[in-house]
Formats: structure tokens, sequence, C-alpha cells
């Protein structure tokens, strides 16, 4: 994924507060009624960093997962094999398409559907391909990056959460896309990246599909991570960054989901081919750090399991399953 903004300059604003002091007291002694929470007694299943951390390394072990090479080809029998293990029907776009440089990539969009029969579903998506490339790296540039956060981390979590809902079934629809060749682009060319969006964007596995929105994950997994309210996605589903990042907030993560729009970037990723192509409205979980970007090992060959947090794991994985728990107590019976 590439960014298409500057920074933002902020100008502090020094606002000296003088008259509201005389109330305080005589508010202190009254405690507000407490509004209850109706999402309070929903169940929902504890998610595994463990297993997510477990899912990551098993595609880092394949080696770089580039369209084409023999890591690629295995990984994608293994999500293919662990996704029926899990979900009701899955269904595999095998393809070609054509990269930047007028090559042919083989492809393999891997999608796991629950409930394949509900009208109100939910799409949760990820990258599983690694960048072929280390263009950020100060060596071995040319060689492909294993891709432990952009591209395992993400994809893992989506597992995670399909063994979730595996184990806990739900009544309304969730779609897992494990989406190919998302990392093959050339910076400046944003159509050269989300190869395998596009495809299934003009191709839909199941004619005439849609859901209710969408979620994207994308670099979940490093232990530095924070997570902004990413600009396009507050664009097409406001509502949906508000409600993750006010669930994030409730959970205990605002530290990890800034909820402070100041230096929200804004990133083509392919949340915005699932929207362009398919009109889902999809909102992007994306690492991005203020004044650092993607993170030091984006791109590079630091991008190894060495910078995997299980902590970072969890707190995404709980977010995400969380609301996909709530919107399944709260949907209409
Ligand atoms: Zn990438």
């Amino acid at each position: 994924m590439i960014k298409n903004t500057s920074w933002l300059l902020i100008i502090p604003l020094f606002i000296f507060i003088t008259a509201c002091q005389t109330s305080t007291t005589q508010n202190e002694a009254q405690t507000p009624p407490e509004t209850p929470n109706p999402n309070k007694n929903i169940n929902v299943p504890v998610f595994s960093a463990d297993t997510a951390y477990a899912y990551t390394k098993t595609q880092v072990d394949f080696g770089p997962r580039t369209p084409g090479s023999k890591a690629h080809k295995q990984c994608a029998d293994w999500l293919i094999a662990t996704m029926q293990r899990l979900a009701d029907t899955v269904y595999v776009q095998k393809a070609s398409v054509t990269n930047y440089a007028n090559k042919q990539l083989p492809i393999y969009n891997i999608i796991g559907s629950f409930n394949p029969q509900a009208k109100d579903r939910i799409l949760l998506c990820s990258h599983w391909d690694s960048r072929p490339r280390a263009d950020q790296d100060t060596t071995r540039k040319d060689e492909p990056i294993l891709g432990a956060d952009d591209g395992g981390s993400s994809t893992a979590v989506a597992l995670e959460i399909a063994r979730l809902l595996k184990n806990t079934p739900v009544n309304i629809g969730i779609d897992i896309v494990l989406f190919d060749a998302e990392d093959d682009g050339i910076e400046g060319d944003e159509n050269t990246y989300c190869l395998g969006t596009q495809y299934w964007g003009k191709n839909l596995h199941v004619p005439g599909y849609t859901a209710r929105y969408g979620i994207l994950l994308d670099m979940v997994g490093s232990a530095d991570a924070t997570f902004l309210k990413e600009q396009n996605s507050m664009k097409v589903a406001p509502q949906v960054v508000d409600m993750v990042w006010n669930t994030a907030a409730e959970l205990g993560y605002s530290s990890m989901f800034i909820a402070d729009t100041d230096f929200s970037p804004s990133i083509t990723d392919d949340h915005i081919f699932v929207y362009n192509l398919a009109h889902i409205p999809t909102i992007d979980i994306i690492n991005y750090v203020p004044y650092r970007g993607f993170g030091r090992h984006w791109h590079t060959h630091k991008d190894n399991m060495d910078i995997i947090s299980k902590n970072t794991l969890s707190a995404v994985g709980h977010v995400v399953s969380t609301v996909i728990y709530r919107e399944n107590a709260n949907a209409p019976k």
C-alpha cells in the first residue's frame, strides 16, 4: 500500500480556561447515573494471540510468498486447507493477473464464508502475499521480504477469527477474504498494487455479492504499531470507523487505536478497490505511526518474526472479534 498525502502542519493552540472553576465543588458530590451498556452481556470468545502468532510463523516459514514462487504455492495450499477446516464454504479464485512489468502472476484469492445464505453480511479481509523486493532497505533491495507483518500478521488474525467463528458460530453472514498480489506494485502507480483485489472486484466469488461493510486488516502485528483513523475509510464508512475505534477504547486499547485524527494518513490499499469495484464501504486497520509512517521494518528484511508482538495481534483480534460478535447479538432476529 502507499501513503498519498504529506504531513499536515499542526499549530498548537493554547487555550486558557478560567471561567469554570467555581462550579467544580458543587458537582463533585453528584455521581452521574450509569448508562447501561447494551453490549455488556454479549459473549465474545477469547481471541488467541498464541494461535495468531503460530499462524503468522507458519506463513513466514514457507519463505517469501511472492506470486509464482514455490513458497507462494505452498502457502496457498495451506491457507486453502486451513480455511476448508474452518469455514462453511470456501471459494478459491485461481487466476492470472498482469503486473506493472507486463509479467503474468498466478494468484489465489481465498474466500471463507460463514452462513453463506444469510443476507446481512460483513466482510473481513487481508492480503496474504509478500513483497517481491525490499525497496526500503539499504541492502539486498532486489530480494523478496518475509512479510511477517506485511501480509502474515493480518492473514493470521483473519484465520484466528475464522477459528472462533467455527467454534462459536454466529447467525449473520461473515466472509473472510484473503487477497493475493497486493504488494507487487511500484511506488507512485496506485493501480499496480492490489491486483488480487482488482481481479476479485471484477469477478466476484458470488455474482452480485455484497456486504453491509468491510474491515481490511494490514500490518497488524508489530510491537510498536498504532492504528490511526485512515482518511479514505472515514470518507466511505465514518460510522464503522467510529464504532471500531470506540470499541477499542472501551476495551482499553486507546493508546494503540488513536482516536485523534490530526495525523490521519490517506492510504491506497485493498479497501479502495473493494469500495470502487464492489461498492462495499470498507475501512482499513493499518499500522501507521506519526512521523514514522508504516514503521521502520516496512518493505525491508527486518519484516520478520522478530518484530511480531502477541500483544498487538491480541489487541487487534480482540477488537475485531468483539465487533463481529456484537453485530451478531444486535442483529434483528
Ligand atoms: Zn507492503
